[in-house]
């Protein structure tokens, strides 16, 4: 049987919306000091108004302009693998198959959305875009893809990752991208905090409302998001639909898919193509987080800020309060306090299940990964690895010939300090 799948063929032209099908309403979202719905016109000053309609759009299919197409095809379609020496190492007989998003440029899913945002907003006349960024991985994917459309990005950096982790923050300078520490004194939140704390290492909460107000602040430019709102989540359905022309070449069905959750955008990605399958066919499809930020499996379902200062609408989600801050694990893509609130609904009405997992059982997985496919995964990818191989062992003793279907959000290679902590013993669980 073939074991990798890529082609041309498999690029859609259409991305996915699942809100018209999902169990109930998307409640909207609500306006942070009025707390009346948002407006379109609301989100103006920082979204050009493509994406506005993305954002509030009830259509199934929305066309990928071929412009994105072509910027895609440097690294789409990506490859469909099928895990085979890992399956030999558990002894299962399930199959594994994973969908390879770490071979884009900057290394993770993270590009299909960035590249869709850029060209809209090049296309609109912006000239420049900000956003916020953790350890690096959406800041350098928006740095490469605003390049391509010729913006310039301004990238709000949490500042302990900005001095402890150099690489990405010279990934995002060699493609033309502005880094600043923050909190910085380019803002007027930035400055608040300094002046209390000139020590504060900053957060992802705080880094969101300097790159929100800065963008509010200049008229000819706007601000970005990398996972969380419906159109971010719109733009990463590309891989599940790949994934979905993939295997029926092979033919075959996923019974088991599985993603790891940060705020919810390559798991959608993955599986919101398969979700109308799902409900008929009785798919299996877990969404995996860190039990060190367990949103889905402990947060409260109800309206909160998405940043720190109050500044973002207030999204309907399960969230531990945008006030929480995560004990520093090494996946900190997936240290969010909320989550899209499409995923939330779906995990709600039981069509998603939602499992959390500790950090050392996530890089036993992760290196089991790497001994026997040779790929370094990105330690948020670990978490979905590990239920992974929970669910091809549980397939072994059931004596169940299952196909588990994955998404490799992204590879490793910029996390090596956290495979030497982990290797050398020094990663704890909290
Ligand atoms: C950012 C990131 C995530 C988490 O973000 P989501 O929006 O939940 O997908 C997961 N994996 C990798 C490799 C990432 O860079």
């Amino acid at each position: 049987m073939k074991k990798v799948v890529m082609g041309e063929e498999f690029l859609p032209k259409r991305w996915y919306n699942i809100v018209p099908d999902l169990p109930e309403q998307l409640p909207p979202p609500l306006h942070p000091v009025t707390k009346e719905p948002v407006k379109p016109e609301d989100l103006k000053p920082i979204f050009p108004k493509a994406l506005i309609d993305q954002e509030f759009s009830e259509e199934r299919w929305i066309r990928i302009p071929e412009e994105v197409r072509e910027v895609y095809t440097i690294w789409r379609p990506t490859p469909l693998i099928r895990a085979e020496r890992l399956e030999r190492a558990l002894k299962t007989p399930a199959r594994i198959y994973f969908k390879f998003e770490g071979v884009s440029p900057p290394g993770s899913h993270k590009p299909n959305t960035a590249v869709a945002q850029a060209y809209y907003n090049a296309k609109e006349g912006v000239e420049r875009l900000t956003t916020e960024t953790g350890a690096g991985q959406w800041g350098s994917a928006l740095c490469f893809a605003t390049k391509l459309f010729d913006l310039k990005c301004t990238v709000y950096m949490v500042k302990v990752s900005y001095y402890q982790k150099p690489y990405r923050r010279v990934l995002m300078e060699t493609w033309g991208g502005e880094v600043i520490p923050s909190p910085s004194d380019r803002t007027e939140v930035g400055r608040k905090i300094l002046e209390k704390d000139p020590d504060n290492p900053g957060s992802l909460g705080i880094a969101i409302s300097e790159a929100i107000e800065d963008a509010v602040k200049h008229d000819d430019t706007n601000y970005s998001l990398g996972s969380v709102l419906n159109h971010v989540l719109l733009h990463q359905t590309v891989i599940g639909l790949e994934a979905k022309k993939q295997l029926e070449l092979l033919d075959e069905k996923p019974d088991v898919i599985v993603g790891c959750v940060g705020g919810g955008s390559n798991f959608a990605g993955l599986c919101y193509p398969f979700v109308r399958d799902a409900m008929k066919d009785g798919i299996k499809i877990i969404a995996v987080e860190p039990t060190a930020c367990p949103t889905l499996t402990k947060g409260e379902y109800r309206y909160d800020y998405g940043d720190t200062a109050g500044l973002t609408p207030l999204l309907k989600m399960f969230t531990l309060g945008h006030d929480f801050i995560p004990p520093p694990i090494h996946a900190g893509g997936l240290r969010y306090h909320g989550d899209a609130p499409t995923l939330c609904i779906l995990v709600k009405h039981g069509i998603i299940e939602a499992r959390a997992v500790s950090q050392i059982p996530t890089f036993e997985a992760g290196v089991l990964f790497a001994r026997t496919e040779g790929i370094v995964p990105a330690p948020e990818t670990n978490h979905a690895i590990r239920v992974v191989i929970d669910e091809a062992l549980k397939a072994k003793e059931e004596g169940e010939e299952k196909v588990i279907l994955f998404n490799f959000s992204g590879h490793g290679l910029l996390d090596l300090k956290a495979y030497d902590d982990y290797l050398s013993g020094k990663l704890q669980d909290t």
